[in-house]
């Protein structure tokens, strides 16, 4: 027997290395220069261009092999302010107004630091951090007047948040069962959302099993809204068939038009259905910040379970969700298992349950909370919903200033702070034509970044304001431009169908 241990643990290869810097000073002095020159950067985002594309000479540089050798911080550092800063989406810019983007925060920026810094996981356990993502899920839950048993998660954004909400229900339906025995012997479960729903819900219905055939898409009304009627002959028609409904799906902001589904009519029609009410709120449902606009949302807080994002009309930095569901023991009853490596402890670390892990899929999860509390703190409620309201307003004066002017037209109702409109200097069939390359001439230009979609199936010309940056003066530079280019693509398109 020999009880010395064989570990010697004063040999020098158990120390080394670490991976934390050789130099502090050095460190230390090179991490002030990155935060003074991301600070300039933010303070300075209106004098760049809007967007402009990455050039091949940065693509080269981000397309090398695995390194095997460390580069010094400083080169790094250097790489990313030649081939990486200089080629953002842009979201940040006051004339972005393309798809549905957040434009971030300076505190948003310093809160990911120190979140960062800290480097905790919220998958459970005892500390503070855990504290701070509760504080953030009761604000919203008071915002929207969920009751006290509402349970929450932050989800990296609406799409995810959506998908656990729709599995809730699905366990609301069917019981926790389902998790072992899955849907073979199940009824025949339909849902029903508008046309006009976001995509990531039939991909929701793909991923849980349930199929998107399962999912009935709804036309809308002359306001892009769910057609009740509609909505209710389905359900009688999927009855009929021996078919059981269970869930339908609002929306509060949808992705085209910004309409809002009448949330309190589909709440009345869910209780006397017996459905699930889910609303996807991904924008708009922020729009509770504002005094002015919440009434609009009226009936969101009778909803079984809600999906929004803080990454876009709340500002925070990507990536940052939320989904609050009534009954939070459904959540429990949905995702929660107690392997025994993940054992919950009365006291030590290892205690705090019930544990997020239990309320969603992942089990590391960053500190999103950190940058939302930041946020919510430094600019209160009312702030915020002001930038809100400023947006709506905007939107609505943008589409008058459309509406008298006759190379434009509107294309849809503005619902709350999306403008669809077409230029109209070539006849059909080239204007889809002609508005898409106004769309890409602009975003080229640097002058403003819109999108595109189609309504009744014609390429409309989208502003989405979700930016707090952008002011009057900006909107009279973007539709001054959208008329300079249409007036120079036109003849060209012309000429080019002619030849
Ligand atoms: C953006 C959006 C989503 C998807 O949210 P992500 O945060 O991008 O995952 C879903 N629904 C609507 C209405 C949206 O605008």
């Amino acid at each position: 027997m020999n009880d010395e241990p064989d570990l010697d643990l004063a040999a020098e290869d158990l120390d080394r290395p670490d991976l934390d810097p050789g130099d502090w000073p050095a460190f230390r002095a090179l991490g002030h220069r990155m935060l003074d020159e991301m600070i300039d950067h933010l303070e300075t985002v209106r004098d760049r261009p809007a967007w402009q594309p990455v050039p091949a000479s940065a693509r080269a540089r981000l397309g090398t092999a695995l390194p095997a050798k460390g580069t010094p911080l400083a080169t790094l550092y250097g790489d990313f302010r030649e081939t990486i800063l200089p080629f953002p989406t842009g979201n940040a810019h006051p004339r972005f107004f393309g798809w549905v983007h957040g434009s971030g925060t300076p505190t948003g920026m310093l809160a990911e630091l120190l979140a960062a810094g800290i480097n905790a996981n919220l998958g459970g356990r005892a500390h503070a951090p855990i504290l701070v993502e509760r504080q953030v899920i009761g604000w919203c839950r008071e915002l929207f007047q969920f009751p006290d048993s509402t349970a929450g998660l932050l989800v990296t954004g609406t799409s995810f948040a959506n998908l656990l909400a729709i599995a809730v229900a699905r366990t609301d339906r069917l019981g926790a069962a389902v998790r072992r025995s899955g849907l073979r012997d199940g009824p025949r479960l339909t849902a029903y959302a508008a046309r006009s729903a976001h995509g990531c819900i039939t991909k929701a219905f793909e991923l849980l099993g349930l199929g998107s055939d399962s999912l009935r898409l709804v036309p809308t009304d002359r306001e892009f809204r769910i057609d009740m009627t509609a909505l209710r002959q389905a359900i009688l028609a999927d009855r009929a068939a021996g078919a059981v409904p269970f869930l339908v799906i609002g929306t509060a902001g949808t992705v085209d038009t910004g309409a809002i589904d009448d949330l309190a009519s589909l709440a009345d029609l869910a209780a006397a259905e017996d459905l699930w009410l889910h609303v996807d709120g991904a924008f708009g449902a922020l729009a509770m910040l504002s005094p002015t606009l919440k009434g609009r949302l009226a009936g969101i807080e009778r909803a079984d379970s809600l999906a929004f994002d803080f990454h876009k009309w709340a500002h925070v930095p990507y990536d940052a969700a939320c989904v609050l569901v009534r009954e939070g023991d459904l959540m429990r009853a949905t995702f929660a298992t107690e392997p025994p490596y993940l054992a919950r402890y009365e006291r030590g670390a290892g205690a705090g349950a019930p544990w997020f892990a239990d309320y969603g899929i992942d089990l590391s999860r960053g500190f999103r909370a950190l940058k939302v509390w930041f946020t919510l703190r430094e600019q209160g409620r009312d702030r915020l919903g002001a930038a809100i309201l400023k947006n709506c307003r905007q939107a609505t004066a943008l589409a008058a200033s459309i509406e008298g002017c006759s190379e434009l037209e509107l294309m849809a109702p503005v619902g709350l702070d999306i403008v669809c409109f077409r230029h109209r200097g070539l006849p059909e069939p080239q204007r889809d034509a002609l508005n898409k390359a106004i769309v890409v001439a602009l975003q080229e230009s640097g002058v403003a970044v819109p999108s595109s979609t189609l309504i009744d199936g014609k390429l409309a010309i989208r502003v989405n304001l979700t930016n707090h940056r952008t002011t009057g003066a900006d909107l009279r530079i973007f539709l001054e431009a959208v008329r300079a280019e249409g007036a120079r693509l036109a003849p060209e398109m012309a000429g080019e169908a002619q030849a």
